[in-house]
């Protein structure tokens, strides 16, 4: 164990929360990178936002995820700071901006039925009955909603709507999930109501974002000296109360298999990601089904359920990764050898890759 004078931020995991944490510390806290530890137990950076592989072994993103402009505030501030790889001198803000700007979205076929008919997605298929509950969802606040389920909220005939199909497909959730989840993202999403057929409201970047937002990121940051440490597993943390609070005083963990340590001074600051998406995430092949990890593995979770039995107020984790059916993800990426189904695609949808 060791002590500096000048205070130190430890910062567990190394996804988009984790990274903007880092910048934020150093350009509106004024805080030197060198004193800025970031703690990773995987060998690359970025968590969740994956862009990895080549033409020949294949291409590998968990996912492509959706930003908008309205929702992002904080995310879009922080990258204003950031200067992307391409051109020191523009942030990757103006780089997004500017790719979305040309490259607009607008599905022309957002919703195909069986028979390969595109519909019109433009009717959402609501009738009274659903206008109702979904204002009342929108009204009703999260403790009197409790553990209930979206298909417990709804009648099942909103759940056949084009809107709900729409919804849940632009924000993964399946009809078992949480209405409170569901309550959440309806308020913080209401802008894209008249534009759920279209998806107008996304914003994409240019490349994967691995390559551009957290190579950027990560590049900037090592640039200010902060140290990041991979193959570091966080697994528990020891907590002194003091006054009306409690405080960290130690963060325990794993590296190249063996224990680590590093006691936390009363000015360090500690910064914890709980939980992930793509904790214990295998991957599959053309030839073989990814493994399905039941019981956590990976730091993510180990720790947030530690922290959870040490005080009330760490949340219930359990809600989360307690049932792996009910909660897992399943994505895939195509590796295409030839045009031909980009140009199928193209044809039938109407839409170039990326813009429906
Ligand atoms: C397929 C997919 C599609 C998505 N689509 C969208 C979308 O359309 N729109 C949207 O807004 N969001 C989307 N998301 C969610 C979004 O990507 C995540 O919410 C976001 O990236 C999470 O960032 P984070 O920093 O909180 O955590 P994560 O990205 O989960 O990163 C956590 C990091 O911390 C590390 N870590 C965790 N615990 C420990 C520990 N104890 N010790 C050491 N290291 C640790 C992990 O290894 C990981 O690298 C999607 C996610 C996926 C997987």
């Amino acid at each position: 164990m060791s002590h500096s004078t000048s205070p130190r931020a430890f910062i567990v995991g190394s996804g988009i929360a984790a990274l903007s944490a880092a910048v934020l510390l150093i350009r509106d806290a004024g805080w030197r990178g060198r004193d800025i530890r970031i703690l990773e137990e995987l060998p690359v950076a970025g968590g969740a936002l994956d862009g990895s592989g080549d033409a020949i072994g294949g291409f590998m993103s968990r996912g492509g995820r959706m930003w908008t402009e309205e929702a992002y505030v904080c995310l879009w501030d922080v990258l204003s700071s950031v200067p992307s790889l391409g051109d020191a001198k523009r942030s990757v803000k103006d780089e997004v901006r500017q790719f979305n700007a040309e490259v607009l979205t607008h599905a022309h076929a957002r919703l195909v039925d069986r028979g390969h008919h595109i519909l019109d997605a433009s009717e959402l298929g609501f009738d009274l009955h659903d206008r109702l509950d979904l204002v009342r969802l929108l009204v009703t606040p999260e403790r009197l909603l409790g553990t209930r389920r979206i298909d417990d909220w709804f009648a099942p005939h909103f759940l056949e709507t084009n809107f709900w199909t729409m919804w849940r497909t632009t924000f993964a959730f399946q009809n078992w999930h949480s209405a409170v989840e569901l309550r959440r993202y309806m308020l913080r999403f209401l802008q894209e109501f008249p534009r759920i057929h279209t998806l107008g409201g996304v914003r994409r970047t240019a490349l994967n974002q691995y390559d551009s937002v957290v190579r950027p990121m990560h590049d900037w940051l090592a640039l200010h000296g902060v140290v990041f440490e991979h193959g570091s597993r966080v697994l528990d943390a020891d907590f002194v109360d003091e006054g009306a609070g409690r405080r960290i005083e130690a963060l325990h963990g794993e590296r190249k298999g063996r224990p680590f340590s590093l006691s936390v001074g009363r000015d360090d600051k500690v910064f914890l990601t709980l939980g992930s998406m793509t904790a214990d995430s295998r991957r599959g092949g053309h030839d073989r089904a990814a493994e399905l990890v039941r019981e956590p593995l990976d730091g993510a979770w180990t720790l947030w359920k530690r922290l959870a039995r040490k005080a009330p107020g760490f949340g219930r984790p359990q809600a989360f990764c307690g049932d792996v059916d009910l909660s897992k993800w399943l994505s895939f990426t195509l590796t295409l050898r030839n045009p031909a189904l980009i140009q199928r695609i193209r044809e039938f949808s109407g839409n170039a890759p990326g813009t429906g």
